[in-house]
């Protein structure tokens, strides 16, 4: 399967029915309308959006942002330390827009929600042990480095027992 029907595939079975999903090039990633808006915005590029109704809800990953989600799942076995802290970020960033389809608006109900879901994600995905951990420390540092308003009244993460990793999240969501 290819890499962005992969994709579209999980994103699927988390929503519950089909959303459309896609990968623009850099090129027309960095023209977006959106992309330019949202960065005006919030002061910083997000690496994905979903566009809740006109003229459809679908969800737009960054170049980023794809890579590593479509790496993930194509090839959810690898263990590298450095790839699954980055695919673990990319994971949430996909759980968070899948939400945005469902409906919720918010971005803390998008976040919370999407940090609920991790672990049964992972599983969806086949992801245990070790590797699961990598991609839960990832995630956990995405959230942590969010801005305060996408984390108010979330529970405390467990996300699969992630380690408490100190670095900086590489990627940032709208
Ligand atoms: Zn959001």
């Amino acid at each position: 399967m290819q890499a962005l029907a992969a994709l579209a595939a999980f994103v699927a079975s988390v929503v519950g029915h089909p959303v459309p999903v896609s990968c623009p090039s850099p090129s027309v990633w960095a023209s977006d309308a959106a992309v330019v808006a949202d960065t005006a915005l919030y002061g910083f590029e997000p690496a994905a959006y979903t566009t809740l109704a006109s003229p459809r809800v679908e969800i737009v990953l960054g170049p980023a942002a794809c890579t590593y989600a479509s790496l993930l799942v194509t090839q959810p076995a690898p263990e590298d330390p450095q790839a699954e802290f980055v695919e673990g970020q990319a994971l949430l960033l996909v759980l968070h827009e899948s939400e945005h389809a469902l409906g919720f608006a918010g971005e803390a109900d998008a976040e919370c929600r999407a940090v609920a879901r991790f672990p049964d994600a992972m599983a969806r995905l086949g992801v245990t042990g070790r590797h699961a951990r990598g991609l839960a420390a990832g995630a956990l540092a995405y959230h942590r480095s969010m801005p305060a308003y996408y984390r108010t009244g979330c529970e405390q993460p467990d996300l699969a027992g992630a380690d408490r990793a100190p670095q900086r999240a590489a990627i940032r969501a709208v």
